[in-house]
């Protein structure tokens, strides 16, 4: 289509990685936000980028050129923290498990090396040396983590130095289609904006708005939560996963950790409070603290819950959607992986460049063809 006005919906990781392309190639953007810009699920990510075992290939190589993406546009900021992740497990199973996942990843050429104690002491000298096995420990070394609240605010202040306008507080409502195209967003407080095309970058809230325009989004969205420590004096470099927590530094000496325990002992009221349980939050700070010894000085600071969007068939949805065509997804988990790179991907076909069939796999049509588990 002709350069022309385009309205994004969600200010999270995606919604600014789209906005910021389409402004670079010259579109007028309007990006909107129910709430703050970062304040959905990209505030409360684990932000581990990687593609450590995902399937089928097409995602494994839509992660890794995410992860790419990233490692490129590091030099634009300090949000970007590389170090790779470690990894171990506790017991045969569990092991045969990670030695089996070393070897596929290898196998598509993915970066891996096998540590002993004395290796992963190496990089994290404060771990306490108890809690490693002699040796079995993977390192992935081009992994990282984010900051994905500094991303969004970088792209989103490129964005609108470039022109975008940006509204907050102020949710799409309404979409007005007639004859197979979307014409208008209609927003709570009563504006009207008139569009060439739409992305859906709503996150969680992705299914709403698509039913918005008439189309029934499968999501299966999970809740999950991070527990955010106070400064502490050791030295964290990197993502680790062991096997009673997962955690990686998080600015300022301060730790993120998380387990699936925490996740499950998450909860959202009819009110959409959400929280977790105390126990489960004591126990992943014990599990920290027999992993780092100087975690025994921190407290909790904050505990954040979050809502993965998750597409019915887990894979991301993206791209134009063929009964709709100026109506785009952006919408899947792994986002703080993928948004760079994505959406790139996504503001290319919004103004009508010819990307080849990188999409692909990812389009909503599939859904149509086989719905996930009946939905
Ligand atoms: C606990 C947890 C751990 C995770 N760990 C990882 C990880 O290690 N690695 C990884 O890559 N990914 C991880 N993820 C997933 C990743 O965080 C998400 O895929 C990503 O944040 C989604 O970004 P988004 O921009 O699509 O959504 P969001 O950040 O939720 O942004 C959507 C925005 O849309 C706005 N919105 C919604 N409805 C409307 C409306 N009607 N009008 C206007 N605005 C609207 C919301 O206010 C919100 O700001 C994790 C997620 C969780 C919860």
């Amino acid at each position: 289509m002709a350069v022309g006005r385009v309205v994004v919906v969600g200010a999270g990781v995606y919604g600014a990685a789209v906005v910021a392309e389409l402004v670079r190639r010259g579109a007028q953007v309007t990006v909107v936000d129910a709430g703050a810009p970062a304040g959905g699920t990209s505030a409360a990510s684990f932000a581990w980028t990687n593609s450590c075992g995902k399937q089928p290939r097409a995602y494994h190589d839509l992660n890794v050129a995410g992860m790419e993406a990233h490692r490129r546009f590091a030099a634009e900021g300090d949000w970007h923290h590389g170090g790779g992740n470690l990894e171990w497990a506790d017991d045969a199973a569990r092991q045969e498990a990670l030695t089996g996942k070393v070897a596929a990843v290898q196998e598509r050429g993915y970066e891996v090396r096998w540590l002993d104690r004395a290796g992963a002491l190496a990089l994290e000298p404060d771990l306490d040396p108890a809690a490693l096995p002699a040796d079995g420990i993977a390192h992935f070394p081009r992994e990282g983590w984010l900051d994905p609240v500094a991303l969004v605010g970088h792209l989103l202040a490129r964005a609108t130095a470039g022109g975008a306008e940006l509204v907050r507080h102020d949710a799409v409502t309404g979409l007005d289609v007639h004859h197979g195209s979307v014409r208008a967003v209609r927003l709570a407080s009563g504006r009207r904006i008139a569009v060439d095309a739409v992305v859906d970058c709503a996150g969680p809230a992705a299914g709403r708005v698509a039913e918005l325009a008439g189309l029934t989004l499968p999501l299966r969205n999970t809740l999950g939560a991070l527990v955010r420590t106070s400064p502490v004096g050791a030295a964290v470099g990197r993502v680790v996963h062991a096997p009673g927590v997962h955690l990686r530094p998080d600015g300022g000496g301060r730790l993120v950790l998380r387990t699936r325990d925490v996740d499950g002992a998450t909860h959202v009221a009819d009110d959409g409070r959400m929280w977790v349980d105390d126990a489960a939050v004591d126990a992943v700070m014990e599990a920290g603290r027999a992993l780092y010894p100087a975690l025994r000085a921190a407290s909790v600071q904050e505990v954040r819950v979050g809502e993965r969007p998750i597409p019915g068939d887990k894979l991301p949805v993206l791209g134009r959607v063929v009964e709709l065509p100026n109506f785009h997804f952006a919408v899947s988990h792994s986002a703080t992986t993928l948004c760079l790179h994505v959406g790139d991907l996504v503001a290319a076909e919004v103004l009508g460049e010819d990307r080849g069939d990188a999409l692909a796999p990812f389009r909503f049509e599939r859904f149509a063809a086989s719905p996930p588990g009946g939905a």
